[in-house]
């Protein structure tokens, strides 16, 4: 019978789900507070309410079989009541307790012997004794692209800062200078069936993602490694669903686990066009006990552009998404009526076909340059 899933969120995530819907026989109902939201127009019903309004969230169950999440910020001691009366949660609510605060998220990793960067709970001044700058400082919940996440390189920085953040719980952590970002996304099935995406490098400016490559340049040794964490990660959380890993690789081959979101992931929108079965395909796939599709690359690897605001306007810059699309490229736009500076308008995926993983990251490399420099021409030292 086709099932109904219903979505905490409206956004760009919730908008690529309920793309691949269809094919999956699923109808998606979002609970979003924003009408022009963009998974609104491909919802079979929307629920109109603040995401952590948990009365909504139970009338979306009252016509949802399983729901699931774009949009971790939820309240999960009043989603429980609602598990308690028996609504399907998928990640489970003891699934997410651990991973909704940063500090808890970390705690949890740490605990359960995953390698993290050093890191603190902020209570007072003495609590940075143990940090040199620079340090990070980071909002404990909702934190996204950056928003919460701070790089202090002064104890001068810092008096500055901390009266901003005055009833803000915080994290603080030490800073890594890291060789690379790297990130891997997987799915575990109500069943227990795992799958596991390629390990894909990112890159971040000012804490926002401006692009992916699909694989990582890796050595065979480390992708085993990352594939241990993620499948270790997801069994120790008993899973269900989509989660996404961000990780550092240190300058010396080390590995720390910086974060880990609960959901579909950015670093993972490149899976819509080159993969077999994607991120949204998958998640809907786990959710319902399906079992998992074939998740391989297409093509020898891929990179993803994130298309960033560069300036405030309220244009839907047509003729450059038809300039980028000419170069045979896949533009996703996400419909968003207002651009801001650093947000995330689309993304466009280039399908890369070189005979080597050295070209294939080479050739990756000069895309980004060329698509970045057709989007942001002289504006990309704005964002
Ligand atoms: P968000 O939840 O907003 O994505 P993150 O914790 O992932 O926040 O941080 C965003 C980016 O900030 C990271 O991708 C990385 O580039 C940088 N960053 C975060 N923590 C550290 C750290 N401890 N050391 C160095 N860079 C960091």
């Amino acid at each position: 019978m086709r099932k109904k899933i219903g979505v905490i969120g409206g956004g760009q995530l919730a908008w690529m789900m309920a793309q691949v819907a269809p094919s999956e026989d699923i109808d998606i109902l979002v609970q979003t507070p924003s009408p022009s939201d963009s998974a609104v127009n491909l919802a079979t019903k929307v629920i109109f309410a603040p995401i952590n309004d948990f009365m909504a969230t139970a009338k979306l169950a009252k016509h949802s079989d399983i729901i699931t999440f774009e949009n971790e910020f939820v309240n999960l001691d009043e989603l429980q009541k609602l598990a308690d009366e028996g609504v399907c949660f998928y990640p489970r609510l003891s699934s997410l307790s651990p991973l909704l605060d940063k500090y808890e998220q970390r705690c949890f990793l740490r605990n359960n012997n995953f390698s993290v960067p050093h890191f603190r709970e902020y209570n007072s001044i003495s609590d940075f004794d143990s940090f040199s700058f620079p340090l990070v400082l980071k909002a404990r919940r909702h934190g996204y692209d950056g928003q919460g996440t701070i790089i202090i390189h002064s104890q001068g920085e810092l008096t500055d800062i901390l009266p901003k953040f005055e009833d803000i719980p915080l994290l603080i952590e030490e800073f890594i200078p890291f060789e690379r970002e790297l990130a891997i996304v997987a799915a575990r099935s109500v069943k227990g069936e795992i799958k596991i995406y390629p390990v894909v490098e990112t890159y971040q400016h000012h804490q926002v993602c401006r692009w992916v490559i699909a694989p990582a340049l890796l050595s065979a040794d480390k992708i085993k490694e990352i594939e241990y964490i993620t499948e270790k990660l997801l069994i120790a959380l008993d899973y269900v669903g989509v989660l996404a890993i961000e990780l550092f690789l240190t300058k010396n081959g080390e590995i720390l686990v910086n974060e880990t979101a609960p959901r579909t992931h950015n670093s993972g929108h490149y899976t819509i066009d080159a993969c077999n079965t994607s991120q949204f395909a998958l998640q809907l796939q786990a959710v319902t006990g399906k079992p998992l599709g074939n998740i391989d690359l297409k093509t020898s690897g891929a990179v993803m552009i994130n298309l960033l605001g560069y300036e405030s306007a309220n244009s839907d810059y047509l003729e450059k998404r038809q300039h980028i699309e000419n170069l045979g490229t896949f533009v996703h736009w996400y419909g968003k009526s207002e651009s801001r500076i650093g947000r995330k308008l689309g993304h466009v995926t280039v399908l890369l076909t070189e005979n080597s993983p050295e070209k294939t990251y080479q050739t990756g490399k000069l895309i980004i340059e060329e698509i970045e420099s057709m989007w942001y021409g002289d504006k990309l030292t704005v964002i």
